[in-house]
């Protein structure tokens, strides 16, 4: 089905049901927050008679200005309940797996679909944020939804979030087209920016920190590793420690940059944040049992001997990369 099919295909979905639940992926960003809460908005304003929660299992530090999300509700009510499930690429990903109750399933995502799921999956991979979907759905029907600057705020968030401030090559003259459209509806930019930016003192203890322990490799692979000791030092919680990766997105021929976190004590399994320039990282996800988008993407390893051999393997992909290309920064 060509998308605007699709589109209608849910908001006809919609329409037809009396409650209808929302969901996004656990460890959430602003994307996943955004568009679930704009979406949550959308309906609300448009379908006053109608129930729409937003129901997830976790939580995300740096998102809370948008505000809160939905107390659990009883999961006997899922079962006649459209669930809408947003910026998840594969089922196992949710934050909450009950989310397959409900009885009928809509995927809205703009990751690659490699493990399709729902009776009617709506994936544009191209575009730069499932905020810039939910926008694409309220363009698309305006005559028949209702929005306001807090749901417009919540999507441009995740926009403006997801696409690097506008500056990844995911971002398209739709994306600002309907970052445009958003903002006519009187956003607080200022609000919303030094929200973003803010940082804690302690947190920027840290960035020092990280500064002068960071590591580069032979071929510019710069990495961290924030083991646990580290983060108590700094009081950091395991979502603050992870944001590290972006202190690390500006060196200069560094075109692949990592981070590997800690998890709780007990946990051996320790999280790698993968970012690039230019040269793809996802499938070197995957060989560790993660994925994600070609500059972007998330694995586990295991052990610092793992750790190691994925630094090893990044590098010798920059290397060839670099003997190969010409112009890159
Ligand atoms: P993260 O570093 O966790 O923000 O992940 C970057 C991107 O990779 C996000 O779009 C995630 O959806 C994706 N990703 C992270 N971890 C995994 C995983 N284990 N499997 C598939 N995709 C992942």
């Amino acid at each position: 089905m060509k998308n605007y099919e699709l589109m209608k295909s849910i908001i006809e979905k919609i329409k037809s049901y009396q409650r209808i639940i929302i969901f996004r992926h656990y460890r959430p960003d602003g994307d996943a927050v955004g568009s679930t809460k704009g979406l949550q908005r959308i309906l609300q304003l448009s379908f006053p008679e109608k129930e729409i929660y937003l129901q997830n299992s976790d939580y995300c530090d740096y998102m809370a200005f948008l505000g809160k999300e939905d107390e659990p509700i009883d999961e006997s009510l899922y079962e006649s309940a459209l669930g809408i499930v947003v910026d998840t690429g594969t089922a196992d990903r949710a934050s909450n797996k009950k989310f397959s109750l409900c009885r009928e399933i809509i995927k809205i995502d703009h990751h690659i679909d490699i493990k399709p799921y729902g009776d009617i999956s709506w994936v544009e991979e191209e575009r730069s944020s499932s905020c810039e979907m939910i926008a694409k759905f309220y363009e698309a029907f305006r005559d028949e939804l209702v929005l306001d600057k807090e749901g417009a705020t919540y999507i441009y968030t995740g926009m403006v979030t997801d696409s690097g401030r506008f500056r990844y090559r995911s971002v398209s003259g739709d994306t600002l087209r309907l970052a445009g459209m958003l903002l006519d509806f009187g956003i607080d930019t200022d609000r919303l920016y030094a929200n973003l930016y803010l940082d804690e003192y302690n947190a920027l203890k840290f960035k020092a920190y990280v500064y002068n322990n960071m590591k580069m490799t032979d071929n510019g692979v710069v990495y961290i590793y924030v083991d646990r000791r580290m983060q108590k030092r700094f009081g950091l919680t395991s979502e603050q420690a992870s944001n590290v990766i972006s202190s690390l997105d500006s060196i200069r021929g560094s075109l692949i940059w990592l981070a590997f976190i800690d998890g709780k004590k007990g946990d051996d399994a320790i999280r790698v944040r993968l970012r690039s320039r230019f040269v793809t990282v996802n499938t070197l996800a995957e060989k560790y049992s993660g994925g994600g988008h070609d500059c972007a993407a998330g694995a586990t390893v295991y052990s610092k001997k793992e750790m190691k051999a994925l630094i090893a393997e990044a590098d010798a992909r920059l290397a060839k990369y670099k003997s190969e290309n010409e112009g890159w920064l």
